[in-house]
């Protein structure tokens, strides 16, 4: 490339079906080309298998084809993060580098994933056809994406602290909560402090807890959260590459705001107890927005474990089922 090269890093959106309607990939122009998490597969819910060439159609623009990219770096891995990671890696053969975490949650039996999920599930006042719909989405969940970055492609498994991606220095920190083993990675970009932030510190909103979904992770995940807020606030960053919302200077504002959302958001369940709601899954469509319930159904059932655990709410187990109270 010729002239004068005003940024190393290109942004790659994708289409999806949640708000804010797209996912974002960053092309790192290095010596070797990094590319930070792999976007969006249009097709992952079956449908047809025609090829999406938003990705091709990117990296053409800046003078690359997809067997060019010598490092794939994956955040963490949920469908919208890994999606074209197959295709990636058959062309390009790239190094990847993905969260320790992640190899031993993909390593985990399906039939011993259910079976948490139930019990958790049927706990959390979850039944009929519910419960059995939110057994399948775990199993299913695991199955995709563990189909979509198989461990055996994955060459260096991550830990917090320095890692080097190729052509790349960066400070990985660890940040659960939205995904247990979700990694961000501070770096230098254009002579700037850069956190490539996967799906935390975005601008637009607080990511959803998420972490293990019904897993047993779930009675961890808001402590997860803080922990993953108070490793952000003490990181100096001059510019947020998220995987939703724009890319951002706002990082200090957003990472306060994210743990007042939380604390909020914390506060509103207790208020919901303290008028009637008593399980789970009536917590949950209480709060439930646009993205429906079954998103919700994780973040409140963290969420009543927190209160659990911090003296703000007290349960009764009657038939299995947990019953929350006010303290
Ligand atoms: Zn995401």
């Amino acid at each position: 490339m010729s002239g004068t090269r005003l940024s190393s890093v290109r942004r790659i959106e994708f289409a999806v079906d949640w708000p804010p309607g797209h996912v974002a990939a960053y092309l790192l122009d290095l010596d070797e080309p990094v590319l930070v998490d792999a976007g969006m597969r249009s097709d992952y819910d079956g449908g047809d298998e025609h090829p999406d060439d938003t990705l091709d159609a990117a990296l053409a623009e800046t003078g690359y084809e997809l067997a060019d990219i010598e490092h794939l770096v994956v955040t963490h891995p949920h469908v919208d993060h890994v999606g074209q990671a197959p295709r990636i890696i058959e062309a390009a053969d790239p190094t990847v580098y993905a969260p320790v975490g992640v190899r031993e949650r993909f390593d985990r039996d399906v039939d011993a994933l259910a079976e948490r999920v139930r019990d958790n599930a049927s706990a959390a006042g979850i039944a009929g056809d519910q419960l059995d719909e939110a057994v399948e989405m775990a199993v299913e969940s695991l199955r995709r994406d563990r189909s979509l970055l198989p461990p055996d492609a994955v060459d260096e498994w991550l830990d917090s602290g320095p890692v080097e991606l190729g052509p790349l220095s960066a400070e990985a920190v660890h940040v659960p909560g939205h995904q247990a083993d979700h990694l961000a990675f501070l770096t230098d970009l254009d002579g700037e402090r850069a956190l490539l932030a996967g799906d935390m510190a975005l601008e637009p909103f607080r990511a959803v807890l998420l972490h293990d979904g019904l897993d047993d992770g779930y009675v961890d995940a808001v402590d997860g959260f803080y922990a993953a807020l108070d490793r952000l606030a003490d990181l100096e960053v001059d510019r947020v590459y998220p995987g939703h919302g724009p890319v951002h200077d706002q990082f200090d504002e957003v990472v306060e705001r994210d743990r007042d959302r939380l604390d909020a958001q914390l506060d509103r369940i207790e208020g919901k107890l303290s008028e009637g709601l008593r399980t789970v899954p009536g917590v949950a469509m209480a709060l439930a927005g646009d993205r429906g319930v079954r998103y919700m159904i994780p973040e409140a059932m963290s969420a009543l474990a927190h209160l659990e655990r911090t003296g703000r709410a007290t349960v009764t187990v009657e038939d299995g089922v947990r019953y929350y109270d006010p303290a």
